[in-house]
């Protein structure tokens, strides 16, 4: 079901008429004792980037963060507050008429804290906190907590079954940018207008019954369950956790802690923040169920229900059976906030088993599902990404668009310098094979990853520290790896851990010391589940996809036209038809060659093809025509 379809679908949303009981407070829980994360992750401050596509992505991203007015980003909210306001509305999902507006300006927030967090930008900061004043002063003008650039009334009909897009999904981006504000980027003034959203959420809540709320779960609701967790845990205030255990959406965990897979037919990015928030309750009480939900809903997604490039849904869908995805391509597959919230899912993953699987899929995606969803002329943000064959990557039009992957799209390239590096007492984790710096200041220890991946194939670690210092340095050897090996201080190093596990060298380290890994990596193809006969090019964790051309690709077309509240991006083209291609051989490398320099970006092109393509790596084409899939012959 497309969002589009859900204004009309929330008129059967049987709760109109009803008349609410009033609820008692559920019994609390008894306690029982948090576990202990196994890897965890550093704050974004204590991380660098250095030079390479993630940095020039954020770059990017930050030009197109500072691009947008705050009087524009204010104007609905000031609206609602009756304050005088003069600017120029914004367009798509944040005009005047959509019952989303507000959720970017949420995402805003979210992506100033992380941003000037990353970078260590006080511009940045300094917006983000202009803009929490100025939301401050809106909450002003109710007076009983409420913040919002629509007025209460959505929420009325919400609770009346009435039809509404979905208001908690939009207050949720706003409470999640207040509490990162704080969090972040420091920001004392965040919190305090967080805390009376949150009471007002808890008036709004009380008179409900469970039956009434677990109605209201219905509608998509954004993380407000996890929301509400991280103020619990942010504030030591556990009321916050019982108000968010409300929006805990039984019906849909249920299945999951049961180890079934009932996921056919549901909204994809309404269901994962929620899974997000069952991670959460997990680590804050323990509570085995609630990791059982989020531990079975990591696993199923990510091995059954994810596309080669580590993505998921299908017109924002789960459609089919799980396994079954040779069905699934089309030029709505992959809505970039479900890659959002995979990634922002799998940190937690993580964290809890140090996994290397966990970190290679955290890999698979963030190249090839995230990096290459921005534009690097102005940093638009891509809503779908198209994996049926001859589309091309459907922008934003800057200023018209605002659709929910803007918004998720625009936090996600201001925190690359995330789940790169993990740490325990003992150590560290080298995750992502990403050019960054680590201030390790529990240790006073500095470390240095220098690597030009996927260029080279490798990475380099540079220890400075005052003195010396033992620690565990643990590099991740994927699973896409054979062959490759270590030198500490150019000396090659014996043993050299197997693929899908962990490189660890625990000793004394001294200031200078420099660790180079090498990880060769190799052209392979990637299957489909249900139809070995359509598979994709890999190399090493990084999707290749065909170049198709430019044709029929004019400036009309080349960008979404501006979108009304609640459309979504469409092509009005055919593709035009692609080549199968015909495997020589077992090992791809027989009949595609690489074109491109040892130390330069890996492009590729086949050979012996009825016609042969161009082979490049995903997250690098923009503008142009690719295919992600083949039909093979033979
Ligand atoms: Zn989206």
């Amino acid at each position: 079901m497309k969002r589009r379809d859900f204004v009309a679908a929330a008129a059967a949303l049987p709760l109109a008429g009803m008349r609410l009981p009033t609820r008692r407070l559920p019994r609390t829980p008894d306690p029982v004792i948090p576990p202990a994360p196994v890897a965890r992750p550093f704050d974004l401050a204590r991380v660098r980037l250095k030079p390479g596509p993630f940095l020039d992505a954020m770059q990017v991203n930050r030009r197109f963060l500072m691009g947008l007015e705050p009087d524009r980003l204010l104007h609905t909210f000031r609206l609602t507050a009756g304050l005088p306001t003069t600017a120029e509305p914004l367009g798509g999902w944040e005009s005047p008429d959509c019952e989303l507006r507000g959720h970017f300006t949420g995402h805003y927030l979210s992506a100033c804290a992380l941003m000037s967090a990353s970078l260590g930008d006080a511009a940045v900061k300094a917006r983000g906190d202009l803009m929490v004043a100025e939301l401050a002063r809106c909450q002003q003008t109710p007076g009983n907590g409420y913040l919002s650039a629509f007025p209460e009334e959505l929420f009325d009909r919400l609770r009346a079954g009435r039809p509404v897009w979905a208001p908690f999904y939009t207050l949720h981006k706003i409470m999640a940018g207040l509490l990162d504000m704080h969090t972040l980027a420091g920001n004392a003034q965040a919190l305090d207008v967080l805390k009376r959203m949150a009471a007002w959420t808890a008036g709004w809540c009380q008179p409900l019954g469970d039956a009434a709320m677990a109605r209201v779960l219905e509608r998509e609701y954004g993380g407000m369950n996890e929301l509400l967790y991280n103020l619990s845990a942010a504030t030591g205030t556990a009321w916050y956790a019982e108000l968010a255990h409300r929006f805990d959406h039984e019906r849909f965990f249920g299945p999951l802690a049961g180890g079934r897979d009932e996921l056919k037919g549901l909204h994809v990015n309404t269901n994962i923040p929620k899974i997000i928030g069952a991670a959460r309750r997990w680590e804050l009480t323990g509570e085995a169920r609630y990791h059982d939900v989020a531990d079975y809903f990591w696993h199923e997604v990510t091995s059954r229900r994810a596309y080669c490039t580590g993505g998921t849904s299908n017109g924002e869908g789960w459609n089919a059976e799980p396994g079954a995805l040779a069905g699934e391509l089309s030029a709505e597959t992959q809505e970039c906030c479900t890659s959002y919230n995979m990634l922002k899912l799998t940190r937690h993953v993580f964290g809890w088993t140090a996994d290397a699987a966990a970190a290679d899929y955290y890999e698979r995606l963030l190249w090839n599902g995230v990096l290459g969803t921005q534009h690097p002329a102005d940093g638009d943000k891509l809503y779908y990404v198209p994996l049926a064959s001859g589309y091309w990557k459907l922008f934003g039009t800057p200023l018209h668009d605002f659709w929910c992957c803007t918004g998720t799209g625009s936090e996600s390239a201001a925190k690359f310098g995330d789940s790169i590096w993990f740490h325990d007492d003992d150590g560290v984790w080298v995750a992502q094979f990403i050019a960054s710096e680590l201030d390790w200041q529990e240790k006073g220890v500095r470390l240095v990853q220098d690597t030009r991946f996927p260029a080279v194939a490798g990475t380099a670690i540079t220890v400075r520290t005052a003195r010396p210092t033992r620690f565990a340095l643990r590099v991740r050897v994927p699973g896409w790896t054979s062959g490759g090996g270590a030198a500490l201080d150019g000396r090659a190093l014996d043993g050299f851990a197997a693929p899908g596990g962990w490189f660890v060298l625990d000793r004394v380290w001294h200031d200078g010391d420099r660790l180079e890994v090498a990880l060769p990596m190799a052209l392979h193809l990637a299957p489909m589940p249900d139809d070995a006969t359509v598979q994709a090019v890999m190399y090493g964790p990084l999707v290749l996809v065909g170049k198709l051309g430019s044709d029929g690709i004019t400036d009309q077309n080349r960008r979404a036209e501006p979108t009304r509240p609640g459309r979504v991006p469409e092509f009005h083209d055919q593709p035009p038809a692609v080549p199968t291609l015909r495997a020589r051989g077992a090992d791809p490398a027989a009949w595609i060659q690489r074109v491109s320099a040892a130390d330069q970006p890996p492009e590729f092109r086949t050979s012996g093809q009825e016609r042969d393509v161009a082979l490049v790596p995903f997250h690098t084409l923009y503008d142009e025509r690719y295919a992600v899939y083949w039909k093979f012959a033979g």
